[in-house]
């Protein structure tokens, strides 16, 4: 569903990807784990071409991101291209931004209707199936505001699935919300797993890597220093860099 070919970001002269390689098989769960600054957001950025590659490839189930490649040459496609291929694509971030004057069950229709434009009936009844499935149909018509953080990162899911997406990239999904919080939101992202989405997850929740995900890959420093299996990574790490992460994380 993803890879990543020798992919590269700089910043001016700060090279913050420095030729990543990864691979996510339709269906798998990838966390990415990495001390702050390692190009995690970075690489997921680039996944939604939300920003562009310096040097690589990433294709997203075959597909090229963000260019048409002719003649040797890389092209980049079109805003309403990229605006379709991105819309594939759901994102869930640390913070939930949702819209603040909008309910749960607005926020959840808004881009099926105002994007795809999708007839209202429809979505309308993919949004209450999904409210059910995160838990909070009876916080159909709560303002965001009113809700928890953690309810309110479950609509922030609700809202991302409600495209229909074939990827969900999540960005420390976890990681403002208050600790008795954190659960709700991990159980609603190991269904999905379970339902076989295709999920890369950078966070830092250990018990999530190590019982949800396939693969776990740790970044530090724009490089990929070790990736595989869970139980290989996490409990048997062989690099030095990844055995200091570890120990500071568990
Ligand atoms: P992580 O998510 O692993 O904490 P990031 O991908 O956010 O790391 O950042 C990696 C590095 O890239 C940091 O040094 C950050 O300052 C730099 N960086 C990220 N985005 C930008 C940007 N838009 N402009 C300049 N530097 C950036
Ligand atoms: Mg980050």
């Amino acid at each position: 569903m993803v890879t990543a070919k020798d992919v590269w970001k700089s910043f001016g002269h700060n090279d913050v990807l420095k030729g990543i390689n990864l691979q996510v098989q339709k269906g798998e769960v990838m966390t990415l784990l990495g001390p702050s600054g390692s190009g995690k957001s970075t690489f997921l950025r680039l996944i939604n071409h939300l920003d562009t590659v310096s040097a690589g490839r990433i294709t997203v189930d075959g597909d090229l991101v963000g260019y048409r490649e002719q003649a040797g040459a890389l092209h980049e496609l079109r805003p309403q291209v990229i605006a379709r291929m991105r819309s594939e694509v759901g994102m869930v971030f640390q913070q939930f931004n949702l819209f603040p004057h909008m309910t749960a069950l607005q926020n959840i229709m808004e881009a099926p209707v105002g994007v795809k434009k999708e007839p209202k009936s429809h979505v309308k009844a993919r949004a209450e199936a999904l409210l059910e499935r995160v838990g909070l149909s009876e916080k159909r018509n709560a303002y965001p505001s009113s809700l928890s953080g953690g309810q309110q990162q479950r609509i922030a899911i609700a809202r991302a699935l409600a495209m229909e997406p074939k990827l969900m990239l999540f960005d420390e999904p976890t990681s403002a919300l208050d600790p008795e919080l954190v659960g709700e939101v991990l159980d609603v992202m190991q269904d999905l797993a379970a339902s076989g989405m295709t999920m890369i997850v950078v966070t830092h929740e250990m018990g999530f890597a190590r019982e949800v995900a396939d693969s776990v890959v740790f970044m530090d420093g724009g490089v990929v220093v070790e990736s595989g299996k869970p139980s290989d990574v996490l409990l048997n790490p062989q690099e030095e860099r990844t055995q200091a992460f570890l120990s500071k994380v568990l």
